[in-house]
């Protein structure tokens, strides 16, 4: 049984036999791929169905079925626990109540109830062309009608445009119906703003049983997780905390660095190389910039002694673009920093490094660019860069007052 009151069949021996779609692991695209081949989703006797004719909260449902099944893949989350910060890794759909919905219990007033797509919802103020929204309407959609939204999940940036906004049922923001207008009136609104739309927009389209209550091993508290994890409508675009995704604590990040590293060393066929997570002051790179990652060569040294090569990754760095950035992807970033610390082992193994010299030299040409070619030749004429670090230190107030001023020519 779906939210909606229908009846449907979902095959799971038909599912598992349905070929891989061709898009992004875990995407709704990929559900949908499977959900869509022949003999997986079928009215009760046996005829087949429109899939894309479902409603979005039917349709989801029917993913966090194949997600629980394992038949869509799911990336396991990795929190703290809310409530003692012990860390914990679950795949949040394996914890899915399956039972109301296989047994056709899906009238709980409050669990059940349906969204009401006719009424507006308050948020917080919205500033919309000239005016200020304190409602939003959102609409039912089908899949059919949410496919812009399921394609962008599987681009690399969000962005909104009316099409997204169709999709996503957003119908009124205030008082205005123009898509294209809500669209630039969302990308602009506040962080928090936009979570209570982004929350909203879940209520509507995702069942509120779509939930993993996982308990801490630990103090026993609940946590509760999204099902599936993933969903493609974003929670957050602007800058902010995410909510439902804070940053892994150290104990979770060892853990994630530790995995990508054995994985990656594998793959690039390196080893013995010292791995380091340093939760202490990030090193900075001749720019200024906090290093994500560092790698020191072995060798002797001056007095003698022995040290192996070094892979050092910074985990104070990785919070902070995380807070700058919430889409920032900290296991993709992980993977990336250590996959990059080996090319410079390497690159150091075969006696040149030209990654590091490009990077000396992207360093170089930023401030260049920032400071203006002529103020640096004058600089340079005047031998206040006698070299390149020191050039740097004497920069540095310099380029902080031209960073203060663009900032609040931004802000204005
Ligand atoms: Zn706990
Ligand atoms: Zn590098």
């Amino acid at each position: 049984m779906l939210p909606s009151g229908l009846f449907l069949r979902l095959s799971h021996a038909a599912a598992k036999r349905a070929p891989m779609p061709s898009v992004r692991a875990g995407s709704c695209l990929h559900a949908l791929g499977i959900l869509e081949a022949p003999g997986v989703v079928t009215t009760d006797d046996g005829q087949p169905i429109d899939v894309q004719g479902l409603s979005l909260r039917d349709a989801h449902v029917l993913r966090a079925l194949l997600t629980h099944a394992g038949i869509v893949p799911e990336e396991p989350a990795e929190l703290p626990c809310e409530n003692c910060g012990k860390p914990f890794r679950v795949s949040p759909s394996s914890l899915l109540e399956v039972g109301p919905f296989v047994d056709h219990e899906l009238n709980d007033p409050e669990l059940d109830a349906p969204f009401d797509h006719d009424k507006p919802h308050r948020i917080p103020r919205v500033l919309v062309g000239k005016e200020r929204a304190r409602t939003i309407r959102i609409a039912k959609r089908s899949v059919r009608e949410a496919l812009p939204l399921w394609h962008a999940e599987a681009a690399t940036s969000f962005g909104f445009t009316p099409a997204i906004v169709t999709a996503m049922g957003i119908t009124q923001l205030g008082r205005e119906r123009r898509a294209s207008v809500i669209a630039e009136a969302l990308s602009r609104a506040p962080s928090a703003a936009y979570r209570a739309i982004a929350d909203l927009l879940y209520a509507a389209h995702y069942s509120p049983r779509l939930v993993a209550a996982y308990r801490c091993t630990e103090c026993g508290a609940r946590n509760d997780l999204d099902v599936p994890w993933v969903r493609e409508i974003p929670y957050d675009v602007a800058e902010g905390r995410r909510r439902r995704r804070p940053f892994p604590d150290i104990d979770a990040f060892e853990r994630m660095v530790t995995d990508a590293a054995d994985r990656i060393y594998r793959k690039r066929g390196v080893r013995n190389i010292d791995l380091v997570v340093d939760d202490d002051v990030p090193a900075c790179d001749d720019g200024g910039e906090p290093l994500l990652g560092s790698y020191t060569h072995g060798g002797t040294d001056e007095v003698g002694i022995v040290r192996t090569p070094e892979i050092r990754i910074f985990y104070r760095t990785f919070d902070m673009e995380h807070r700058r950035d919430p889409s920032f992807d900290v296991a993709a970033e992980i993977e990336e920093t250590i996959d990059h610390e080996i090319t410079h082992h390497l690159h150091y193994l075969a006696g040149d490094d030209p990654l590091d010299d490009e990077e000396r030299d992207a360093i170089a040409q930023e401030s260049i660019r920032r400071i203006g070619k002529r103020e640096t030749a004058r600089r340079v004429g005047k031998g206040i860069a006698s070299d390149f670090l020191g050039f740097l230190r004497t920069m540095w107030p310099i380029l902080l007052v031209a960073f203060v001023a663009t900032w609040l020519g931004f802000c204005r």
